[in-house]
């Protein structure tokens, strides 16, 4: 039997222990034409491609403006364990956060880890750089997600910061964030975002990058916000989320890995 690298051995025992503690409650994201926004995941009526906030964000030939790929990893089911975990892992000291941080920092390094090269090859351009998307309006001190992935993060970091005056902090606006460096061309900049609501605040933190000169702009987000009791969620959650999370699904494809 051939021996399994050490480095893979290792990252079989995160797997494990991500889906040991986390498996039973998460449930990968999906992406079905006419049933799931393409972009974001959340349910659409019947036969759209796109919710009503991905539809906006691409309209009037802005979709070169958004994202070049989006990843969701999972699903934040409002009042269940998901949810709680997306709001926990931030919060500043209920029992349980330790949990919750080990959970979304297990996630993002697995993901990362299984996945990276998924979007380096969708895109045909290496990953260069990564942001985290801050709080709008801006909030002091490091984002609790910068704060939990930077000190594994073994790329250089596209530092993006919120304006401090936002009338609608969901619209889908270039000026809600600002980066203090140039990027290269040929430079693509990961996004990592917590909980995708409409999306604006990872769409508008993408074409801030763009702007300050990215190539590509890749966003990968930890959990869609997903409302049990709206239209018909609850009859999607039987029949679409009702298996285990699995790390290996490709969050990029909501399917298996591109070639
Ligand atoms: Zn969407
Ligand atoms: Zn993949």
């Amino acid at each position: 039997m051939n021996e399994v690298p050490a480095d893979r051995a290792l990252n079989l025992t995160l797997e494990a222990a991500l889906v040991g503690s986390a498996g039973g409650y998460l449930r990968n994201a999906v992406r079905i034409a006419g049933t799931t926004c393409l972009v974001c995941t959340t349910t659409v009526n019947a036969g759209d491609t796109y919710c009503h906030a991905c539809a906006r964000h691409r309209s009037a030939g802005r979709r070169q403006l958004t994202a070049d790929h989006v990843a969701m990893l999972t699903y934040a089911i409002e009042g269940t364990q998901s949810h709680w975990l997306m709001r926990g892992y931030k919060a500043a000291s209920p029992i349980g956060i330790t949990e919750h941080r080990n959970v979304v920092a297990l996630l993002c390094i697995i993901s990362l880890d299984l996945h990276r090269n998924c979007v380096e090859r969708m895109s045909g351009r290496r990953v260069t750089h990564w942001a985290t998307v801050p709080s709008l309006p801006a909030k002091a001190g490091e984002h609790p997600l910068h704060a939990l992935l930077a000190p594994g993060m073994a790329l250089p970091d596209a530092p993006l910061t919120a304006a401090t005056q936002v009338t609608a902090p969901r619209d889908f606006r270039a000026d809600h964030f600002r980066t203090g460096i140039q990027l290269p061309r040929g430079s693509h900049v990961l996004v990592i975002d917590d909980t995708w609501t409409s999306g604006g605040h990872a769409q508008s933190a993408a074409l801030t990058l763009r702007r300050a000169g990215a190539t590509t702009v890749s966003v990968m987000a930890l959990a869609r916000y997903f409302k049990p009791g709206y239209g018909s969620n609850a009859a999607f959650i039987k029949t679409h989320l009702d298996k285990d999370y699995d790390p290996l699904w490709c969050p990029w494809t909501s399917g298996i890995c591109p070639d």
